[in-house]
C-alpha cells in the first residue's frame, strides 16, 4: 500500500504462531537508493521480491536493510535477502540488538521455556517447522549501528528513535519528508485502533510505555505498525491518550 511518494507498506501473509497473520515491512526509496525496514518471517523472500517487483523497486534496487529489532518475524528473511542480492546490502540496527541479530547471543524471546509453551499450541506439522526455526535462527552481520536521534541521510532523512521495551534495543524510524512513523512493534493496530505494545510479546512493558511517550515528541501523520498496518487518524492525539491512560 502506498503511504507517500517513495514509501510503501508491504503486506506479507504469514503463518504466525497464533495462526495466519499479516506482517508489514516498509520499503523506502529515492532516485539513489532503496531501503527495506524489517524482513518478515523466514522463507518470505519470494513474497518480498514479488511485492517489490509490483511496486517497481525490484530487489536489485535495494541497498540497505534497517532492522527495528531481533524478533524472528522481523529478521526472518534477512539472510535470504542478503544472499539473493547481486551487490552488498548494508544491514543497520541499534548497538543493543546487534549481538542477537548476528547470532552471538540467543534471541531473547526464543528460549526453551517459551518454545515449549508455543509448540504445545501448534499442530504437529507446524511444530516441526517452528522447532527448526528455533534451533537454527536467522542471523546476519550488522554493518552499521544507529543511535537515538541520528538522522540517516537516506530518502529525505530517516530519524532513528530509540524505543526500548518490546526488546532491549528496539528502534522506530521517522521518515522526515512524509512524517511517517515506522513503529515496528512499539505500537500495534488492533481493530482499526492504535494501541500500545502487545503486553504478551513485550520484554519490558514499563520501558515500552516510556518509549511510547517519547513518540509524542514527533509530528506524525501516519503510523505503520508491523502488526496491524497503518493508522492515520490524528496520530498525536491518539498517542497522547495512550500515554495518559498508561500513567
Ligand atoms: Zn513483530
Amino acid at each position: 500500500m502506498k503511504i507517500a511518494d517513495g514509501v510503501e507498506m508491504l503486506e506479507l501473509q504469514a503463518r504466525g504462531f497464533a495462526g495466519p497473520t499479516i506482517v508489514h515491512p516498509t520499503l523506502v526509496w529515492d532516485d539513489t537508493m532503496g531501503i527495506l525496514i524489517d524482513t518478515g518471517f523466514p522463507d518470505q523472500l519470494p513474497q518480498i521480491t514479488e511485492a517489490m517487483d509490483r511496486i517497481g523497486i525490484p530487489l536489485n534496487r535495494l541497498d540497505k536493510v534497517i532492522v527495528t529489532h531481533q524478533d524472528i518475524d522481523h529478521i526472518g528473511s534477512l539472510p535470504d535477502i542478503i544472499q539473493a542480492s547481486a551487490h552488498k546490502i548494508d544491514v543497520l540496527s541499534s548497538e543493543e540488538e546487534r549481538p542477537y541479530i548476528e547470532g552471538h547471543k540467543p534471541l531473547i524471546k526464543m528460549n526453551r521455556e517459551r518454545l515449549s509453551e508455543r509448540l504445545a499450541s501448534l499442530p504437529m506439522e507446524q511444530r516441526q517447522q517452528v522447532e527448526a526455526m528455533f534451533v537454527n535462527p536467522p542471523k546476519a552481520d550488522v554493518d552499521k549501528t544507529v543511535a537515538d536521534g541520528e538522522v540517516l541521510p537516506y530518502a529525505g532523512g530517516i530519524t532513528v528513535i530509540f524505543t526500548p521495551g518490546h526488546t532491549p534495543g528496539h528502534i522506530c524510524l521517522y521518515l522526515d519528508d512524509s512524517k511517517t512513523l515506522v513503529a515496528g512493534d512499539a505500537l500495534v493496530v488492533t481493530d482499526g485502533t492504535l494501541q500500545g505494545p502487545n503486553p504478551r510479546a513485550t520484554f519490558d512493558l514499563a520501558t515500552a510505555m516510556k518509549s511510547v511517550k517519547k513518540l509524542t515528541h514527533y509530528d506524525i501523520k501516519t503510523v505503520i505498525c508491523y502488526h496491524g498496518g497503518i493508522y492515520s487518524d490524528d496520530v498525536n492525539k491518539r498517542l497522547a491518550a495512550l500515554v495518559s491512560s498508561g500513567d
